[in-house]
């Protein structure tokens, strides 16, 4: 929000943080300053031992003033990078590859260490991170490495702390605009549907109060061919980017991330709050759509340097960690089962004036990749909830991977070829997941499984990231065994090779993407493979209307693929399956379930991210079955438009 903002206001509140933090710590920690830093407040001490041997006051402090607070050393009192070194290398050896996995940032006083155990840093009560910290007055940051190599995880970490002193300044900047006095004594909270109703794409909401304005999701829309559809219409209520507060991100797909450096392009420079899965996995599909979109020879209103922007106003949350995103709302993020990273938002807003649980895509079943979304909220009023499969039940994930091992199988022992195409994200992996299980298990014989696209990078992701993952996963990756990997499996490096395969006489296992054939490697195989009935292509994706994977579905038996500047006509002979039960969304029982399970009970339930005949369907069956579904009678459903507005509190 844009106010003459009054400087004795804003002094009052962070004043008064700063002397309850001085009088709660005692004169032995040498505290020199307190910076506000993002949604962080920054003590700088001299003498860290007496922090980590009082660790107690700290948390009570961080209690009273409502505060996350973190501690770091005075320059004054850090060994210089040399030293500290030299320190941190006779502890930890065994624990990082090379010298280059210990990584100074200056201006933060951290040290980043990148290994492949983090966990050893945190046995005996963190008595090794603690050492760290005291003896070398560096604050340790433990990175994992994940088994496999993540080239976007590396330059993007040395991309943050290159830029490590724009960005402080940066978090200084939203540590002011969230520390301050709550100017307006109106109590009125708005959201207003910007995309993403009624419609599956471009999903954003607009969540207004008298002090704050804050955006949920900013995304595209794949299957629009007019600008008009492409993107949320901030332009039609006339939002300017610096009156914005705070974007939150829900999860990596584009109709939800896609336009977020769009908002830098047009003059945003405030944060971006995501799981650092998100953050991870934004990056690289952000420059994956971008090269796409370049070798297509289309543009896109956002140019690469945005995506860059976007990364250094990025503040990452864990699920659970309750968070002061603007002087009167508390943002806190649960996962949501849809994707690695995904979460449900959680805004509490004005001291309990309001509170608005916003699903994002959220998956109410276990997957192989990640447990169910979270269901238990301290407040809930209002509930905005996914309705995509609101009117469809879909097949269970067991019976799916059978039926893919099945087709899979069949296609080998007659000789054939498989190519699955698929989403980068949370699919890739799951087949991948399946196929190993089954190749060891014997099910399947072990052929080449050739790996294409972008999957590998985002599988890298997956394994920096277990504690997201489910149990089985975690425990496979924590004992350093890679699940998404089979002896047989391999990365596709060139085009050519891609030839070399298609060409050989013997079977094999294809899986590149685009998931929906619109681009991408698997379009190169696919007209490679199509005119051979040996061959089998199955689906495990939803097809979007409009795209060359939907006609193919469909059973279109010859189709035009744009290969460089030509146009070539590819006749289908090959054999085509779609298995449905892959989903990453919940279905309409699992919804139903959600809202029967879900605690506390929403007063008022908005649908969107879905057809206007599945949310229809939707309300209806929640209308129906309120009372079953323990909701209350007075339960109020709500299927909005995009450019809706409605009320949520009384004004
Ligand atoms: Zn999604
Ligand atoms: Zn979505």
């Amino acid at each position: 929000m844009v106010v003459n903002r009054g400087i004795r206001f804003i002094d009052d509140v962070r004043e008064n943080i700063r002397l309850e933090i001085f009088r709660k710590l005692p004169p032995e920690a040498g505290v020199t300053r307190i910076e506000f830093e993002g949604p962080e407040v920054v003590v700088y001490v001299r003498n860290v031992s007496f922090i980590i041997e009082n660790e107690e006051s700290l948390k009570s402090l961080a209690k009273a003033i409502k505060k996350r607070v973190v501690v770091r050393v005075d320059e004054s009192r850090r060994l210089s990078e040399t030293e500290a070194r030299r320190v941190i290398l006779s502890k930890v050896k065994h624990l990082v590859e090379s010298d280059s996995d210990i990584v100074f940032d200056e201006v933060l006083g951290e040290v980043v260490i990148k290994t492949a155990n983090p966990q050893a840093f945190m046995e005996g009560d963190r008595k090794l991170f603690k050492e760290i910290f005291a003896e070398t007055g560096w604050r340790p940051k433990i990175i994992r490495k994940p088994p496999l190599k993540s080239t976007i995880l590396e330059s993007e970490l040395n991309y943050i702390i290159r830029q490590s002193p724009i960005r402080l300044s940066f978090l200084r900047a939203v540590g002011e605009r969230i520390h301050r006095e709550v100017l307006f004594k109106d109590n009125y909270v708005r959201i207003t549907a910007l995309g993403g109703f009624m419609e599956v794409g471009r999903s954003a909401i607009l969540v207004e109060t008298a002090e704050s304005k804050i955006l949920l999701d900013f995304g595209l829309n794949p299957g629009s061919s007019t600008l008009k559809n492409f993107a949320p219409r901030v332009d039609a209520v006339g939002l300017k980017p610096e009156e914005i507060d705070a974007v939150v991100v829900t999860h990596a797909h584009l109709d939800h991330v896609g336009l977020v450096p769009y908002l830098f392009k047009y003059g945003y420079e405030g944060p971006v709050y995501m799981t650092q899965a998100t953050r991870d996995l934004m990056v690289l599909l952000e420059k994956d759509l971008i090269e796409l979109t370049r070798r297509e020879g289309r543009s896109l209103p956002f140019e690469p340097k945005h995506v860059q922007e976007a990364l250094l106003h990025t503040i990452t949350l864990r699920y659970g960690e309750v968070t002061d995103i603007t002087p009167d709302t508390r943002l806190t993020l649960y996962n949501a089962g849809h994707i690695l990273g995904s979460a449900i938002v959680h805004l509490h807003i004005g001291n309990g004036l309001h509170n608005i649980v916003y699903t994002g895509d959220f998956k109410y079943d276990k997957t192989l990749l990640l447990d169910k979304a979270h269901n238990k909220f301290p407040r809930v009023d209002t509930l905005i909830i996914e309705g995509t499969y609101g009117n469809t039940e879909q097949p269970s994930r067991e019976a799916s991977a059978e039926r893919l091992v099945e087709i899979i199988k069949s296609t080998i022992e007659s000789g054939g070829k498989v190519l699955i195409p698929s989403l980068a994200v949370g699919r890739s992996q799951e087949v991948l997941v399946v196929i190993a299980n089954a190749m060891k298990q014997g099910k399947l014989p072990s052929v080449p499984v050739y790996i294409d696209g972008m999957i590998n990078e985002v599988t890298a992701i997956h394994t920096a990231y277990p504690e997201l993952l489910s149990k089985e996963l975690r425990d496979s990756i924590y004992s350093s065994e890679n699940p998404f990997f089979y002896d047989s499996f391999e990365v596709v490096a060139g085009s050519t090779t891609r030839y070399e395969i298609v060409e050989s006489k013997d079977p094999c296992i294809i899986l590149a993407t685009s998931g929906m054939l619109n681009g991408g490697p698997a379009v190169e195989y696919f007209r490679m493979m199509a005119p051979n009935p040996q061959n089998t292509l199955i689906f495990v994706n939803y097809q979007v209307e409009g795209t060359l994977g939907r006609k193919v579905r469909d059973g279109v038996k010859e189709v035009h693929v744009l290969v460089g500047d030509k146009i070539e006509v590819v006749k289908v002979a090959m054999k085509v399956y779609s298995i449905e039960g892959f989903s990453g969304h919940s279905d309409r029982n699992q919804v139903l379930k959600y809202l029967r399970d879900i605690e506390t009970k929403p007063k008022r339930i908005v649908l969107n991210h879905g057809e206007p005949s599945a949310l229809e369907s939707l309300k209806n069956t929640i209308l129906r079955k309120g009372k079953e579904l323990g909701l209350g009678h007075s339960i109020e459903v709500y299927v909005p438009r995009v450019l809706d507005s409605l009320a949520l509190t009384t004004a």
